[in-house]
This record gives structure tokens, sequence and C-alpha cells, in this order.
């Protein structure tokens, strides 16, 4: 307990696309390759994901329902280094406490998979087996059926699926090695194989945001050697246009962020170019050195803080700007 209030800020579960974020992030902490996602109006009445991570040990998945537990760090100097999505340990305890869960796993070494189920806050059973091949399904039911008020603040079922796949296509472009298929009412939304080469990721960025963007990018990938800063990615060009920003994708170390130190940089970068007044579109990584940058600023929020913020500033600038003016007709 003394750990878990040190970690503190108790996340809330507001709407389905928070929970798909959530047991998507347990999954890769998993070390899952292939993620399979079914839901059911816009999520609220079913979730169901299956991967083929590493799985949960039977006398584990009690404990991975309760609060402040997590197999992901054990002190505080874990803390520190954390490279887990999750560490808090309150993820499934949030959403089992407001929906009707089943958790079923098997690990490698188990010979048959284990299942348990939870009402509301109400552990409705004993562990039971359960078929299930090495991994993880979790099945979260009735959203909010226990808590009325909550349910009230949700919106269509369209308007709630939007939410949640933005997760999924977050998570999708975080992780190019990662199988991922979202249906939704039983239609495939999207089907995503393992992307290793270039052509197969950009392939992956056309089906899941735009086959537009991706034919008026131009692709990046610069080292800084001495910073050991890395930018990759693709930039669009200003054949490519659109009023809104939706197409700005930028993630730290696997992390999409938002960051006014990272925004600043884009949006000079094409404005001094030829993006007069337009917005810049983008998908990047950088890469950095983790103890340059804290990532858990807060668990929802996408926030970081850089520990060298001009560096940071000018790398972004200059790499990008220097693609930008490169291809100026
Ligand atoms: P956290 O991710 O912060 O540890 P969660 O509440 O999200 O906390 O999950 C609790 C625990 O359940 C995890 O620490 C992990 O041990 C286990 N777990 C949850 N989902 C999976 C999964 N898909 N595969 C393997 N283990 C899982
Ligand atoms: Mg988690």
């Amino acid at each position: 307990p003394r750990l878990a209030n040190q970690i503190a800020a108790g996340e809330v579960v507001e709407r389905p696309a928070s929970v798909v974020k959530e047991i998507l992030e347990n999954s890769l902490d998993a070390g899952a390759s292939r993620i399979e996602l079914d839901v059911e109006q816009g999520g609220v009445k079913l979730i169901r994901l299956r991967d083929d991570g590493q799985g949960i040990e039977k006398d584990d998945l009690p404990l991975a329902l309760s609060r402040h537990a997590t197999s992901k760090i054990r002190n505080l100097d874990d803390l520190e280094a954390v490279q887990s999505l999750g560490f808090r340990g309150e993820a499934l305890a949030s959403v089992s406490s407001v929906s009707r869960l089943m958790l079923t796993s098997r690990t490698a070494d188990q010979d048959a998979g284990w299942q348990v189920q939870t009402e509301g806050r109400d552990m409705t059973a004993e562990v039971a087996p359960a078929a299930h091949p090495q991994g993880s399904t979790v099945e979260v039911r009735d959203l909010f059926f226990n808590t009325p008020a909550r349910r009230k603040f949700l919106k269509t079922e369209k308007t709630e699926f939007k939410h949640l796949e933005e997760v999924v296509k977050r998570m999708a472009l975080s992780r190019f090695d990662v199988g991922f298929t979202l249906r939704h009412n039983q239609k495939v939304i999207h089907q995503l194989r393992p992307a290793d080469t270039d052509a197969e990721q950009e392939r992956r960025i056309a089906s899941l945001l735009s086959p537009a963007f991706i034919e008026n990018a131009m692709k990046v990938d610069v080292c800084a050697e001495a910073s050991g800063l890395r930018l990759w990615g693709w930039v669009g060009l200003p054949t490519f246009s659109r009023s809104q920003a939706d197409l700005q994708y930028f993630f730290v170390n696997g992390r999409i962020i938002r960051d006014k130190v990272v925004a600043h940089a884009l949006r000079q970068a094409y404005q001094d170019v030829l993006y007069h007044g337009r917005h810049p579109a983008y998908v990047l990584y950088m890469e950095l050195d983790p103890k340059l940058v804290d990532v858990n600023v807060h668990p929802t929020k996408h926030e970081v803080r850089f520990r060298e913020t001009r560096l940071v500033h000018d790398f972004i600038f200059r790499t990008t700007h220097r693609v930008i003016a490169d291809i100026r007709p």
C-alpha cells in the first residue's frame, strides 16, 4: 500500500475507449504479437480482446483484478526506470468495478487455461478451468451497468466507437511489429499484419489514416550521434492538404504524446518553408535515452517532460526543416 500511495493518481474509466487503451497496453506489456479486438455497440455492450502474450498464472488471476496489484514493478527503484506501459496496477480493478468482466488466460507452462469473472465489485466465482490457447482474453460487458450516472455521459454508439478506434489507431501506429484486428458489430474495421519493411509500414499508415497522406509524404530518418536522438517517420508534403489538425501523430519512445515543445518545433519547420496557415501532417517517432525524458507525468494526458528542451526542439526543427526545404519545388 505504501508504494501504491506514492504512485498515486487514480485514473477513472471514462468511456469504452479508456478500457480499450488499458487492455491494449496490458497485451503489449505481456509481449503479444497478435491482438484481436471485438466490440459491440461502440464498446458499451462488449469489448473482447484476445492476445497471444505471456499469459497470467492461475494464482495471479484474482490478483490481476485487485487494486494496486501489478506484476510490473517491485519497488520505487523500478519506478524510475519503468519501461512497461502500465505499472499502477489499477486499470483492471477500475474496469472490473464498473462492468461484467471475464479474464481468461494461459501461460506457456500451463496445460490448460483458467478464468475469473467479476460483476461490479464482486468476484462471482472461484478461479475456474477454461479452454484457452497461450495468452489472455479480456471480456468487458455492459460498461457502467452499475453506475447510471456515468452511463449517462456516454455519447452515441458512433461517437464512442470513433474514440475507441482512435485509441487502436495510435496503438497500431506505435507498434508496427504487432498485428491488430478490430471488429465492430461483427464487421472488420482494421486488419493489420505485422509490418517490417517501409512499404508494409506505409501500407499500414495508408489503411489506418489516409492513402493520400502517405502518397504525399516524405520518409525521414535522422540520428544525432552526439545527443543520441533519433527522429524517423513521415512528414506530409504541401500537396497533402487538410484543414484540421487531425493528422499529427508524434511518439516518444513508443508512446504517443502531446507536447508544446514538439508542436512548436514542427509548426516552425513547416511555416518557415511552405505551410503558411496550414496544419502540418506527420507521423513521427523520436527515440532518446529514457533518462532524458519523463513520460509518466500523467497516466492519461500523454504529457512528457524533456530534460533538455532546447536540444529536443532544435533537433526536431532542424531535421524536419531540412527535409521539407529539400523537397520544396
Ligand atoms: P498494470 O498494467 O498497471 O500492472 P493492470 O490493472 O492493467 O495493472 O493489470 C494488472 C496485472 O494483470 C498486470 O500487472 C499483469 O500482471 C496482469 N495482466 C493484465 N492483462 C494482461 C495480459 N493481457 N497479459 C498478461 N498479463 C496481464
Ligand atoms: Mg495495465
